[in-house]
């Protein structure tokens, strides 16, 4: 990415610290000299554009996500009595992803991401449970890593249930662990290791016939999942309006083509946000239901932006592409002789193969960056609308190459 030159700046430390680049901090530079400063920083970035990146679920934003985040940057959501914009923007950004998840008239909150999101669904349980003791927390060995910050975070007890051969929370272990009427159950559709979608289904009306909440961590698969169904590819159901579901995390910052840091915690019901109210100690001052402070509303304006732009037709057509995007993926390894890991639900792509870290530090060399799950032993690539059919041929040609190279 960028403008050619080296990093430099940072790297001319003395002992002491009295070199060039403290020397030109204490005296302050023009913006000339810090934006090419800014390109020498970024100069061994990688571009989502140039075929090069087969590991993310963020991307490049969606227009006019970036001309609305330069215009609003100093909006600050800590303040609605200045800004009283940003709880309108609020009400309707939860009333577009509500839409999106099955439920018009859900309630809502903006989050930096899906761990905030996440926190917040368990500290409201936490704040809920009356039983003594701890209360537990269901959650499947598919769960996203953020849940093990939250859980070592808030005052719970984990249950882990173990997963399928198709890393989904096992029914029949996630069933026998309901019975014991945990204060909170999550499910996740669409994890990041492996795209993996939960049996939301059946199991959170089974949750609810036990009188057991159910979270659905939905941050990746929360543009695609509502999709799949009506595109061919049989999914589970996994809307808010599924019985037992309470609670939905969704990251517009991941398929929803927004800029980061946008995540939301949606509530079937809004007044299950009640537990999450901080007053403020300023008189008038709102009261804040997320665990962030001061921050930009611009991403939160941003985002408002990019769903209007889109509408749920353009994240119809953009989950088709990924779909379609996918599923040419694995043409294209079955054509090279490559094996795929599991059979994929939704965008991640396991390629099976004999020592994948060493391959992914192959395709490192070669320039491309995919990444490894270390625990199921594969080499993972999330497609993604940044890619090109051509840019995937690419990918597949330089990876049945690496694989060759490491184990002969
Ligand atoms: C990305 C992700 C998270 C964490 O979200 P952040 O936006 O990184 O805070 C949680 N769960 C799943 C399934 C994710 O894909």
């Amino acid at each position: 990415m960028g403008r050619g030159a080296a990093v430099t700046a940072g790297r001319r430390t003395a002992p002491g610290g009295d070199d060039a680049f403290h020397r030109a901090w204490r005296a302050g530079l023009t913006t000339e000299q810090v934006l090419d400063e800014i390109w020498e920083l970024r100069a061994g970035d990688h571009d989502y554009a140039d075929g090069t990146v087969f590991n993310s679920i963020c991307s490049e934003p969606l227009d006019p996500a970036r001309q609305v985040f330069a215009e609003h940057l100093a909006a600050n959501m800590g303040d609605h009595r200045i800004f009283p914009s940003l709880p309108r923007a609020t009400a309707l950004v939860t009333r577009m992803l509500g839409d999106l998840l099955g439920a018009p008239d859900a309630g809502g909150v903006p989050t930096s991401g899906a761990t905030e999101a996440n926190l917040l669904a368990v500290l409201a349980a936490v704040r809920r449970h009356t039983g003594s003791g701890r209360p537990r927390v269901l959650l499947a060995r598919n769960a996203h890593f953020s849940f093990e910050k939250i859980v070592a975070l808030l005052p719970v007890e984990p249950v882990w249930v173990p997963l399928d051969d198709r890393y989904r929370a096992e029914p029949a272990a996630y069933r026998r662990a309901l019975a014991t009427r945990p204060a909170l159950a999550v499910l996740t559709t669409g994890t990041s290791e492996c795209g993996a979608v939960d049996a939301v289904d059946t199991l959170a009306p089974y949750a609810a016939s036990h009188g057991v909440p159910v979270h659905i961590d939905g941050a990746t698969g929360g543009f695609l999942v509502p999709f799949a169904r009506e595109l061919g590819h049989p999914l589970p159901g996994t809307g808010l309006t599924t019985e037992g579901v309470v609670s939905v995390s969704v990251d517009p910052h991941k398929y929803g083509g927004a800029p980061i840091p946008s995540g939301h915690l949606l509530v079937r019901d809004p007044a299950w946000l009640a537990p999450l109210r901080s007053a403020s100690h300023y008189r008038g001052a709102a009261d804040h239901f997320g665990l962030l402070g001061t921050r930009s509303g611009a991403a939160l304006l941003a985002t408002y932006a990019v769903l209007r732009r889109q509408g749920r037709a353009g994240y119809r057509a953009d989950a088709a592409e990924v779909f379609r995007l996918r599923d040419r993926t694995l043409e294209l390894l079955a054509r090279a002789g490559l094996r795929s890991a599991f059979p994929p639900e939704l965008m991640v792509v396991g390629v099976a193969c004999p020592d994948p870290e060493a391959v992914q530090a192959e395709m490192e060399r070669r320039g491309f960056i995919v990444s490894v799950s270390r625990r199921f032993g594969f080499v993972r690539l999330v497609v993604h609308l940044h890619q090109t059919e051509r840019q995937l041929a690419r990918l597949v040609d330089e990876l049945a190459d690496a694989v060759r190279e490491v184990a002969p």
